[in-house]
């Protein structure tokens, strides 16, 4: 999971030309309507979020439903955004789990429960193949937890979890821990989150390879640790710096900053230290 910018264009203009466009069979005439009210919808989202608690469906007929999914299937070359921002992030961190290489678009309101906004910019988030565990899953309308939006939540910006286990037992049970207080505004949708995406992810699986992988081969996970052997104080500088660093470079949640930051704790770097 990451904090990303919102696109600039909502991409209204685009798709309101493209409701006009005679020659896109399968969308002609069925969209004119939704086209003239694109750019206030687009208004609407971004005033509100993206919020599914605040949000309520538009209630298109079913051709107009089935009209705007065949253009996000098959959009003209005017809305090249969609494809671009699919791309966007290629060999990046994914915005919505924190994994690698995001390729797909994740409709954060589902396409099928929110189809007026399957074409705008604010509400295509570039993800990894978490876009298909996801499912229909979105928000807890009795809790009003969501699923946090890369667009719009600052606290995806900071430090969210990271995992406790004991590193001697084999195979250590890697359990995650929340960086923010059960008070924290914020606390109920970054568990929703983790509990309906990251969880459905191999993440744990992930962590665990990396975990089996530093115990075999050091050197290849932990680049130049033999110069920060001196004493655990300094292997444990060493390990913080690392994880900082990674950090800047891939995101706070990231999962191979969440790593990293799991090892800096105090316990595991010593036993790192005595081990490996
Ligand atoms: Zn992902």
């Amino acid at each position: 999971m990451k904090k990303i910018e919102k696109p600039l264009d909502s991409g209204s203009t685009s798709f309101n030309s493209a409701t006009k466009d005679k020659r896109l069979r399968g969308t002609y005439p069925n969209l004119l309507k939704l086209g003239l009210r694109a750019s206030r919808l687009a208004r609407y989202y971004d005033d509100s979020r993206g919020d599914p608690n605040i949000i309520r469906s538009a209630g298109l007929s079913d051709r107009e439903k089935r009209a705007i999914l065949y253009i996000y299937d098959n959009p003209p070359a005017s809305m090249s955004y969609i494809g671009d921002l699919r791309l966007s992030l290629a060999g990046e961190t994914c915005p919505m789990c924190g994994g690698q290489n995001p390729g797909e678009l994740d409709h954060y309101l589902t396409k099928q429960r929110y189809p007026e906004y399957a074409c705008l910019s604010y509400n295509l988030v570039p993800a990894c193949s978490c876009n298909r565990l996801r499912g229909e899953k979105l928000f807890d309308p009795i809790t009003q937890a969501r699923v946090l939006h890369p667009y719009y939540d600052e606290c995806l910006g900071r430090p969210l979890i990271d995992l406790r286990f004991d590193p001697s037992a084999t195979p250590p049970v890697f359990k995650i821990h929340y960086m923010i207080g059960e008070a924290d505004p914020d606390f109920g949708n970054v568990k929703f989150h983790v509990d309906n995406i990251i969880r459905k992810t191999n993440f744990l699986t992930h962590i665990s390879k990396r975990w089996g992988k530093l115990k075999a081969q050091p050197d290849a996970i932990l680049p130049k640790h033999r110069d920060y052997r001196d004493n655990k104080n300094q292997f444990h500088e060493y390990l913080a710096e690392l994880s900082e660093g990674k950090s800047v470079d891939e995101g706070a949640n990231a999962w191979s900053t969440i790593f990293l930051r799991s090892i800096s704790n105090r316990i595991i770097s010593d036993w790192i230290f005595d081990n490996c």
